[in-house]
């Protein structure tokens, strides 16, 4: 099946959702991963890395740094970009756990190897407890990354606190925390998903009021104000291709509300609508309701294309009779039409004028006719 319009709009909520999640990951931990390179300076002067295996201390703030700058070198991609979006979250999500990796890993032998005391056990124990807790609460842009991560930085040390019955203690508040985290991570990340829900509600009710602002309830074409924009829009970018005004008004309308009640006068207008955007609406043109029922047409054309146009149109109008509420109503309009001459008009209110004049021209000359305005 063809995407659809509806499909359309879904797509673009899923994707606005899909960037709004990447920008959110990357302003949140593009920086963070030199919370690790900090970290490790601090662990390994207190713990005296330095002094005991002064190659891995340096070794070690190299690599956290090497893994901080990885991750600042991968910006979003750019929004044009759709299909880049998730092959970066999944690349981002692998630079994000690279450094709790190498942290575990770091930690672990601290842990292990008996030259460490308790001083470089207790700040990396900290350490680990603070970056977890940062993941829990700040990466839940990308839960499972965060998940992944969390778990990558608590496993190895628990099991290493665990197997040493001098940091039993250690174990159990960590076991405890690493509990707590389980629990935390989840919601953070609800709270984060219930955020985007709003955001996405917000947006797509702004695009509606956007939409009903620019649109007429009776007959869903635009209303008076968005034409009034085209059609200005229309006279600043008329270059070498012009365009012409066309305004339809339905003749003696009064008299078929009379006749037939409003309802079907409604209808009328709803099935002249139809008409009109089955006539005009393709190839770049541009059909509203202008009030009442009054109707206006922007052509990608010529004036005296417009105008022929603009006579098979009344023409075919006026053969058949349009079907309203069931009824059929005989019904004729008259139209004034031209094309638009920068150096006559000026700008879309000259044309406006114009083309006004020209419809009053027709009614005036007896109705069910076209005229053509000066220009
Ligand atoms: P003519 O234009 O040929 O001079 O005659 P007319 O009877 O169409 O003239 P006029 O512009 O004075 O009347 C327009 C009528 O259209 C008056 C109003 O009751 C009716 N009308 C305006 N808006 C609506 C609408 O939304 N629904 C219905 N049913 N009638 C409307
Ligand atoms: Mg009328
Ligand atoms: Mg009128």
């Amino acid at each position: 099946m063809p995407p659809t319009p509806a499909d359309a709009l879904q797509d673009d909520a899923a994707f606005r959702r899909r960037r709004q999640v990447v920008l959110d990951s990357w302003q949140r931990s593009r920086i963070a991963g030199f919370l690790y390179v900090f970290g490790w300076v601090v662990v390994a002067w207190i713990g005296d890395v330095f002094a005991l295996a002064p190659a891995w201390g340096v070794a070690g703030a190299v690599v956290f740094l090497v893994a901080a700058i990885l991750r600042l070198r991968l910006p979003p991609p750019a929004a044009e970009d759709r299909p880049g979006h998730d092959r970066w979250l999944l690349r981002y999500g692998a630079a994000l756990t690279l450094a709790p990796l190498l942290w575990a890993t770091a930690q672990t032998w601290l842990l292990l190897d008996p030259r460490f005391g308790a001083d470089a056990v207790m700040v990396s124990v900290i350490a680990t407890i603070g970056y977890a807790t940062v993941i829990a609460n700040v990466y839940t842009t990308m839960p499972r990354t965060a998940a992944i991560g969390a778990f990558v930085l608590f496993a190895p040390m628990l099991a290493a606190l665990w197997l040493q019955p001098a940091y039993r203690a250690l174990a159990v508040a960590c076991t405890l925390y690493a509990v707590y985290l389980g629990g935390a991570l989840p919601r953070s990340a609800r709270e984060y998903r219930r955020r985007l829900d709003l955001d996405a509600a917000l947006h797509e009710q702004r695009d509606r009021y956007e939409r009903l602002s620019r649109t007429d309830p009776l007959t869903a074409l635009a209303n008076r104000r968005e034409f009034g924009v085209r059609l200005a829009e229309a006279t600043r970018m008329s270059g070498d291709a012009g365009f012409a005004l066309l305004i339809l008004d339905v003749d003696h309308f009064k008299r078929i509300n009379d006749e037939h009640g409003h309802a079907v006068g409604d209808a009328c207008l709803r099935a002249l609508a139809q008409r009109l955007r089955a006539a005009f609406a393709g190839d770049g043109g541009l059909v509203a309701r202008l009030g009442g029922e009054e109707f206006g047409v922007l052509l990608p054309c010529d004036g005296a294309q417009a105008k022929a146009h603009a006579e098979a149109f009344r023409a075919a109008l006026a053969a058949t009779r349009l079907d309203c509420e069931g009824r059929a109503v005989a019904v004729t309009v008259s139209i004034g039409v031209c094309g638009f001459v920068p150096e006559h008009h000026r700008d879309g209110d000259g044309l406006y004028r114009a083309v006004d004049r020209a419809l009053y021209a027709a009614k005036s000359a007896g109705r069910d006719r076209v005229a053509a305005g000066d220009g």
